[in-house]
């Protein structure tokens, strides 16, 4: 048998070599597992982020959709996670999840490796249902010493509900606010004294004055005060920028900077500020950005 090869069959074994390594040097990358909560992205809805990378690492960070995100390790099942959002504002198409981690520093010493996931964001289907309400008139046309405690409220609101604490504070699911029936969901256009207003960025739980409303994790209570359109208004600071929002309250059972547990009564329902009558307003805040409180609450968190 003739051991030498033709010029021929070194050909093919170059080229089979050239398969073989084409295939195997990417791998160390494929063996990255990144898996998003729902599985289905849409504008206003939140996401979780759950990473599984090929070596160890110290921290992880990523960019999605300009936003910066740091992930928290989770022992149990040896895997980075980080809950993050979708503005409502976003076109449907596919963005990248870009990765960066930093490797434990062991018998080499630490460096920095990156991945990037593209996932598809769907167009939501929001509720076009036009609804006429009735609200007082010095709310939809203010008089000029209305208008400057609009102003001052707004400059509350800019300052806080843009905040981001990189600490996560939150754990496990986000729980309802009340036992209640919801009357008006996320994403819903409404019109007030026939002018349409912007959408309803928040979900409305149908309840009498007096009921408890529980904070839906746990967090820092970042605003305990009345501000002119939301009337008597919580704010509790989740953690890596996720707040959320209860409205129109009737009493204050938190102050500013008390830390909260999930479940912990906060304040009690109201109609205060601009409210048709008694109910309970509920918003997400992520990194500046409304999302949708229904969605939050339907992830399963670890
Ligand atoms: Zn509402």
């Amino acid at each position: 048998m003739n051991w030498r090869l033709n010029s021929n069959s070194q050909i093919a074994l170059l080229f089979l070599a050239g398969i073989f390594f084409g295939t195997v040097l990417p791998a160390s990358a494929a063996t990255w597992t990144v898996r998003a909560q729902p599985t289905r992205l849409v504008n206003g809805g939140p996401v979780l982020f759950q990473v599984k990378s090929p070596v160890g690492l110290e921290s992880l960070n990523g960019t999605w959709l300009g936003h910066e995100v740091s992930f928290s390790f989770d022992t149990a099942s040896k895997t980075w996670f980080v809950l993050a959002g979708v503005t409502l504002e976003t076109a449907p198409g596919n963005y990248d999840l870009k990765l960066t981690g930093g490797t434990k520093a062991g018998k080499s010493p630490s460096t920095r490796i990156s991945f990037t996931r593209k996932l598809t964001v769907a167009r939501a289907k929001y509720p076009k249902i036009k609804v006429n309400l009735s609200v007082e008139g010095k709310f939809t046309e203010p008089s000029p010493e209305q208008q400057k405690e609009i102003q001052e409220a707004q400059a509350v609101k800019k300052d806080y509900l843009n905040r981001v604490t990189p600490e996560r504070e939150w754990s496990g699911p986000f729980t309802p606010p009340a036992d209640a029936a919801i009357s008006d969901v996320f994403g819903s256009q409404r019109i007030f004294n026939d002018k349409t207003s912007s959408p309803h960025l928040g979900l409305d739980f149908r309840v009498p004055n007096g009921t408890p409303v529980e904070a839906m994790n746990d967090g820092t209570v970042l605003l305990a005060r009345p501000l002119y359109f939301e009337g008597n208004f919580v704010v509790l600071d989740h953690g890596q920028g996720l707040l959320t929002l209860y409205l129109h309250l009737s009493e204050f059972k938190v102050k500013e900077g008390d830390q909260v547990k999930r479940g912990q009564i906060v304040g009690l329902s109201g109609g205060t500020g601009r409210a048709t009558g008694p109910h309970l307003h509920v918003a997400v805040r992520w990194q500046g950005t409304y999302l949708d409180p229904a969605l939050l609450m339907r992830l399963r968190l670890p």
